[in-house]
């Protein structure tokens, strides 16, 4: 894990350089690690498309994105120059082999000119159809030359389902070392979620208390306003499980739930959440039914405006059975964790965008207090919250000022923006640089994401194979399908909601 250290001469391949990704994420994020002084003095950044771009129009597009996503605001023209002359396009089809000999002419160019040795990033920012043409051409050309110091980033979705991304992890895995294919998931690169491992390993007081002695449940709850917006195309053929549920969902349930690594070495912090994936509970037959819920939603309200139902989106057939909601309840068969529900949410045009995982404690053994002053009574929870709130709060009771003994419960609160000064990076700046530096800790390993698929893979064969009959059921701008309500309120709870200011 990275402390302060500087990545080595780079070259950087991004492959969909027009694409949207490199525009709204890449281009910011290297900017923003070029203005922190993270970028080494030599370094260039090589987009390719089909799109017809000279050198000078791919920087003026990338520009338009840092201009419009950075956190550091718009580019200032002294910095911008230092940096865009580093900044090249290569027209190029990545079908055609002539694309792969070309790139590889341009990264020994660049090395003869430093006259030093670079790693090489291959960055590969286009549908996923094309991963293994590139990959097995990156392994063609010139590998062997710098073996060593070439790197693949897989962007996101990692298969569709298990058999898939066995197949890719076996394709990747035949032609590059498993300590050169850089899987991202970008959730793991968001400061608060960084700041989990932080949190749980760096306070003593935690781990006592951090284990189904003391915890009841938690909830991690991924929602959003947005619906599908214009990628109804990709989205019906994926859903809210693969989207949601089979990466990010999983890798923050990992972290609450991982054991102590040894250090921090990549692979002993991979090792631990993997560890957790194995864990847990596999779904048969009947359990699906009460364990997991799926939902579509359909026309409604949000914020005063209408929406369409899913099925009226552009790109979405008119029968469709993807869900938009999923709802899970998992179990983690260990010693710490016996016992204790982990209830997961996710889905499109709820009533509000916000990433929240809760740790609900016991309730005390045993209440002093006359029922008059526990009317607001709440158990202890642990709030952290990723998006767009980034804080952690531990909810304690407390008396409430004045004459009578009234509990109240009240937040001890560490919040982001009110602690630190300025912006914290992007995640895609944290992956990115780790990338260049080598650190795999925030990637997943190929078994990691095999372990993820195989966990719910059960769930969706059963929703494949039998098609909802009650799709739409919910409605935009709602907190999801009233079985999602069932599925926790079954055991006595309710899923936690934020309030978005903060107060209680
Ligand atoms: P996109 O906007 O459709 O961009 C696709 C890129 O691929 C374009 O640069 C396109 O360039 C290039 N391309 C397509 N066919 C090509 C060919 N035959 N030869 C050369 N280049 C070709 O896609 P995106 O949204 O950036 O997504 C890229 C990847 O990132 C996907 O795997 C996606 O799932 C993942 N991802 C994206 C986001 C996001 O926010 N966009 C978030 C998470 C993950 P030309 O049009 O110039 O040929």
């Amino acid at each position: 894990m990275k402390t302060n250290s500087k990545a080595e001469p780079t070259v950087f391949v991004i492959f969909g350089g027009t694409g949207d990704l490199a525009w709204r994420k890449l281009a910011p994020a290297l900017y923003n690690l070029f203005l922190d002084g993270w970028l080494p003095e030599h370094f260039s950044i090589i987009g390719t498309g089909r799109t017809k771009l000279n050198d000078d129009e791919f920087r003026e597009k990338l520009a338009e994105g840092i201009n419009k996503f950075s956190r550091n605001g718009k580019i200032k023209k002294e910095q911008w120059d230092v940096f865009s002359k580093n900044v090249y396009y290569q027209v190029s089809d990545l079908n055609n082999a002539k694309t792969y000999q070309e790139l590889d002419s341009r990264i020994q160019a660049y090395q003869e000119d430093w006259k030093q040795n670079a790693n090489v990033i291959h960055y590969l920012a286009v549908s996923p159809n094309f991963f293994p043409i590139i990959a097995e051409n990156v392994a063609k050309n010139g590998l062997e030359a710098y073996a060593e110091r070439t790197r693949i980033v897989i962007e996101k979705p990692f298969g569709h389902d298990l058999e898939s991304a066995k197949a890719l992890n076996k394709l990747l895995q035949g032609l590059f070392d498993e300590r050169q294919i850089y899987r991202i998931d970008h959730y793991l690169g968001k400061e608060t979620v960084q700041n989990i491992m932080a949190f749980r390993f760096a306070n003593a007081i935690l781990e006592p208390l951090w284990n189904r002695n003391f915890i009841e449940h938690v909830q991690i709850s991924v929602t959003e306003q947005l619906g599908v917006e214009d990628r109804g195309g990709y989205y019906d053929g994926s859903g809210a499980m693969r989207d949601m549920v089979q990466n990010h969902i999983l890798q923050l349930l990992c972290l609450i739930a991982m054991e102590a690594p040894i250090n921090f070495d990549a692979d002993e912090v991979r090792n631990r959440r993997v560890d957790v994936l194995r864990a847990m509970r596999r779904f048969t037959g009947e359990e699906i039914q009460n364990s997991a819920v799926r939902g579509q939603y359909g026309h409604g309200w949000i914020e005063g405006k209408e929406v369409a139902g899913y099925r009226h989106e552009p790109e979405v057939a008119p029968d469709s059975n993807t869900e938009t909601f999923a709802a899970v309840k998992f179990f983690v068969d260990s010693w710490r964790w016996q016992g204790v529900p982990f209830y997961v949410r996710t889905g499109k045009h709820l009533s509000q965008s916000a990433s929240v995982i809760t740790i609900q404690f016991k309730s005390v053994p045993h209440c002093v207090f006359p029922q008059e002053a526990i009317e607001n009574w709440q158990q202890n929870r642990l709030i952290i919250s990723i998006q767009p709130e980034m804080s952690i709060r531990l909810q304690v009771q407390a008396k409430r000022p004045g004459l009578e003994m009234v509990l109240n419960p009240v937040d001890m609160v560490f919040d982001y923006s009110g602690t630190y000064e300025g912006k914290p990076p992007e995640a895609y700046e944290t992956l990115l640089l780790d990338t260049m530096l080598g650190d795999q800790t925030l990637f997943m390993r190929g078994d990691q994401v095999e372990a993820a698929w195989e966990l719910i893979m059960p769930i969706l064969h059963a929703w494949e194979n039998k098609k909802s009959l009650s799709f739409p059921n919910y409605t935009a701008g709602s907190w999801g399908p009233e079985n999602a309500e069932a599925l926790i309120a079954r055991d006595g709870f309710h899923w936690f909601t934020l309030p978005l200011n903060g107060k209680h």
